[in-house]
């Protein structure tokens, strides 16, 4: 999440609001953050805060108006993003209306411990569901996409339902990817009730890191996850939900993916899709990058043999996160620009590569990693 930083006014509690550079509607004004404004105090009493990028010196006229100045990064924001704002001037920005990557955090809390997870779980944590209840009105009802993601979004319990049935109400043309580890729905009857909700474009994005229990549940951290994780694909499929497998690609999955996209094939073939992932070196990934990292010329050729068993037999293939030079040409079709805007990055190298357009770039955190394997494309 992109977080900015300013000097806070007379921020009691946190609120969430929409931004606005422009005067808005008077009824919008109570749901609207007004940006870097020289409306008078008398009209910005109106709105739900003020957000200034310069430093306002000695009375800053504001009386009991919320501001926050001094913010740095302001020109990252635009008319129609979402925020939430603190006492402490932190400002988090939880939609970005120019994004394709927006999500709604249903909660850090998980029941697996992967080995590469790079969110950091607060077992501490409320419930984030009034505050998300809040921020799905707020989105603009022309996103295209929207993930539902965590930690493990399922251990929200039928919260996660109340998500789902306000993005069905106020965002009708938005897509879910609803990013679970999968195993809640090894229960038949939270499966039938999460069918009945019927979202009518909802996708299930599910992990798979081996075709047995001992190498997926080695890389989930938890022990009988594969055999949940498996019945809960079976449970789902039969009630017609849309699924799609994820495999992050790394040394401890890289030469088993021949076997996995065989596995899926033949016990899953009603999946959607299948997305080959790179790592993303952050948090737990980076603490057991030793472990974990393997080198592009080795995990290429395993990638390359998957997508060819995958594709010559009908299913939809993607690789996501991994920079198109560290792959041959002719898998280029297959990767796409999947990271999320505020952690994607690109090298100064990549001033000079003809395909910077077309490519993915790299997870900000793994940039140092990546580096020495890129070579701009002429
Ligand atoms: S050099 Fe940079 S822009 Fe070009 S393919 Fe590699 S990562 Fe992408």
């Amino acid at each position: 999440m992109l977080t900015l930083y300013g000097i806070p006014i007379n921020v009691k509690e946190s609120l969430l609001a929409k931004v606005s550079r422009s005067e808005v509607k008077k009824e919008e004004g109570s749901q609207t953050v007004i940006l870097d404004s020289s409306l008078p105090v008398k009209k910005l009493k109106d709105y739900a805060a003020v957000v200034f990028s310069q430093r306002l010196e000695g009375n800053s006229g504001a009386n009991e108006i919320p501001v926050i100045h001094h913010v740095q990064g302001t020109e990252s924001l635009s008319d129609g993003d979402v925020i939430e704002i603190f006492p402490d001037g932190r400002i988090n920005v939880l939609y970005q209306i120019k994004s394709r990557h927006n999500l709604i955090f249903v909660t850090s809390k998980c029941d697996c411990h992967c080995i590469m997870c790079p969110q950091p779980v607060d077992e501490n944590e409320e419930s984030l569901t009034d505050l998300n209840l809040k921020l799905i009105p707020l989105i603009s009802k022309e996103t295209q996409e929207l993930a539902l993601t965590g930690g493990e979004p399922t251990l929200a319990g039928e919260d996660l339902f109340r998500l789902i049935l306000v993005c069905k109400d106020f965002l009708s043309k938005t897509s879910l990817l609803l990013l679970t580890n999968g195993r809640k729905f090894s229960d038949f009857g939270y499966t039938r009730l999460f069918s009945s909700l019927r979202h009518p474009d909802i996708t299930i994005g599910i992990p798979l890191y081996g075709d047995n229990d001992l190498e997926h549940d080695a890389v989930m951290g938890s022990k009988g996850a594969f055999n949940e994780t498996v019945m809960g694909i079976i449970n789902l499929a039969s009630f017609g939900n849309q699924i799609e497998i994820r495999t992050v690609v790394h040394n401890l999955t890289y030469n088993k993916l021949l076997r996995i996209s065989d596995f899926i094939y033949r016990n899953m073939t009603f999946v959607r899709h299948i997305a080959f992932m790179g790592l993303e070196v952050i948090d737990r990934a980076r603490k057991n990058v030793g472990l974990l990292w393997v080198e592009p010329d080795k995990f290429v050729p395993y990638l390359e043999e998957s997508i060819h068993y995958l594709i010559q037999r009908g299913m939809k293939v993607s690789i996501y996160n991994i920079p198109l030079c560290l792959l041959p040409d002719y898998l280029w079709g297959f990767a796409q620009k999947s990271i999320s805007d505020w952690k994607n990055l690109f090298d100064t190298k990549c001033i000079e590569c003809s395909v910077k357009g077309k490519c993915s770039g790299m997870f900000d955190s793994g940039i140092d990693i990546y580096r020495k394997y890129l070579k701009p494309i002429h």
